[in-house]
């Protein structure tokens, strides 16, 4: 066979894959949205279905003899880059697949149903000591996995990279205690300033009906293409699909009309981001969005960037006002937004602010690098847990349910994915800045709702290079420096010393 042959007949193999993982996607869409109380027991005959044959054509070894063949030819220098890079992808995932035994892949599976029903129940009895041995086990079998998947690597690392390629723990570390240094004294100068925001209006009856009416319209003003997308509502948001089919889902409360709105601009950002992938990418490793934490840093930048900006609700609030009828007929812009750019820290991550979220997520790291590195205990978690909310947000944990035991992640096996969330606030200030810069007039864009520039900015420089590099490489070709968090701590002093008159 010919090189080109050769290649060709690898990505077809992919593609396959990645079809079936498009409608195991689907079906985990349905699974959380329409399906019919009873039908679990047949939906999960389909997981197990799907996955089992997904895994089968993943490993299969004609897949690393073509890949041998690949290097190994002559010819090899004469494929493009963007053929090496599907070529170095596949292989990236090929090996991550094959080299862990069949025997530890099915007791993480295991596990992981165990764990999370024992985190739950744990939960909900406050009782630490119930979940402790799951999360220990957990944390036993990933390190066991990233021992299989690279012996040689830091086994943080190696789980970091798979939600964040190729970032390291030494790096996080420097970035997350700048991130410390920056926004540790910045909250406590928010917190202690006298213009403090009056935010009782944000729990005013506001109908789903309404709700569900700014959802489309906000979808629409940034861009979220409904013809290739849906809202739908979940116990929790989320985003999937790719390109001409991509997915959101909400949450609303009547009484509080702003988590849905948020939650529907931050899913938008991740279903755009995906909706605008180079086309020329579908159904190739490459078409993918390039980590983690660059989709969350689309997400952010449509929650926050936009869409907690006062120039946003200059354009915004006479049309939500328009939609929503009399019922915040007597709130003013200024008032608005500064009751909707609240910092107050607090115990829980998923409803913290814009400011206060990275530390929650400085938090988790920390431990779980320590944790991955044995210089702490399982034991002594809770301990550890609370004295760091005391340290780095002044708050004081009083149950574990609250603490150490609010998030899924651990019981699920992630860990090394915590650190994506706030990798997305660093990267989008710095796409920001390099905006700003080529957009003059980005102010003005946004103050008229004309967000159409910075989406096609952002659809140029980082949706459309899909999966061709590694985010610090592609975070480098975007703004012509590494990784820093100057960005974000000055976007954060800039605004909310404004909003909050120090
Ligand atoms: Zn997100």
């Amino acid at each position: 066979m010919t090189l080109q042959g050769t290649y060709d007949s690898l990505l077809q193999k992919n593609k396959k894959a990645i079809i079936y993982q498009m409608i195991q996607a689907q079906l985990g869409w349905d699974f959380e949205t329409y399906m019919p109380k009873k039908g679990g027991q047949q939906r999960s005959m389909q997981f197990a279905t799907l996955a089992a044959d997904i895994h089968k054509l993943m490993t299969d070894p004609k897949i690393g003899e073509l890949i041998n063949n690949i290097k190994t030819d002559p010819d090899y220098s004469s494929l493009s880059d963007i053929q090496k890079r599907n070529l170095y992808l596949v292989e990236k995932e090929y090996n991550r697949q094959t080299k862990l035994p069949a025997d530890l892949v099915e007791e993480i599976a295991k596990h992981q149903v165990i764990a999370i029903e024992t985190w739950k129940e744990a939960k909900a009895a406050k009782n630490y000591a119930m979940f402790k041995p799951e999360l220990k086990k957990s944390l036993d079998l990933q390190k066991k996995r990233a021992h299989y998947l690279d012996p040689d690597k830091h086994p943080y690392d190696v789980l970091l990279d798979i939600y964040e390629p190729n970032m390291t723990s030494a790096m996080i570390t420097r970035l997350f205690n700048e991130l410390k240094e920056g926004l540790v004294p910045l909250i406590k100068k928010i917190q202690s300033a006298p213009n403090q925001p009056d935010t009782s209006f944000l729990s005013r009856s506001c109908p789903i009906s309404i709700q569900e009416t700014l959802a489309t319209d906000l979808s629409n003003v940034v861009h979220y293409d409904l013809d290739c997308g849906r809202i739908d509502t979940t116990e929790h948001p989320f985003t999937t699909g790719y390109y001409q089919d991509v997915r959101i889902t909400t949450h609303y409360y009547e009484n509080e009309f702003d988590n849905a709105l948020f939650s529907t601009m931050h899913e938008a950002g991740h279903a755009i981001y995906e909706q605008n992938l180079d086309e020329a990418f579908r159904y190739q490793p490459l078409g993918q969005a390039a980590s983690l934490g660059l989709h969350e840093s689309q997400s952010r930048f449509f929650e926050n960037i936009i869409g907690r900006s006062p120039e946003f609700w200059e354009y915004y609030l006479p049309r939500f006002k328009e939609l929503t009828g009399d019922i915040f007929a007597d709130i003013d812009a200024q008032f608005f937004i500064h009751a909707i750019n609240h910092v107050k820290p607090s115990k829980i991550r998923v409803t913290a602010d814009e400011v206060t979220y990275s530390l929650h997520v400085i938090i988790r790291f920390e431990i779980e690098r320590d944790l991955s590195e044995g210089k702490i205990t399982v034991e002594e978690l809770p301990t550890i847990w609370n004295q760091k909310y005391k340290d780095y947000l002044g708050v004081d944990i009083e149950d574990d349910s609250e603490g150490v035991m609010q998030d899924t992640h651990w019981a699920a096996g992630l860990f090394g994915y915590f650190p994506t969330y706030a990798l997305g606030n660093i990267y989008n200030a710095m796409q920001l800045h390099v905006i700003r810069k080529e957009l003059p007039n980005y102010d003005d864009l946004v103050r008229t709702g004309n967000l159409k520039p910075i989406l096609e900015w952002l659809t140029k420089k980082v949706h459309q290079p899909a999966n061709l590099y590694d985010p610090a490489d592609l975070m480098q070709q975007i703004t012509n420096e590494p990784i820093n968090t100057k960005y974000f701590i000055e976007y954060c002093t800039n605004k909310y010393s404004k909003l909050y008159a120090f």
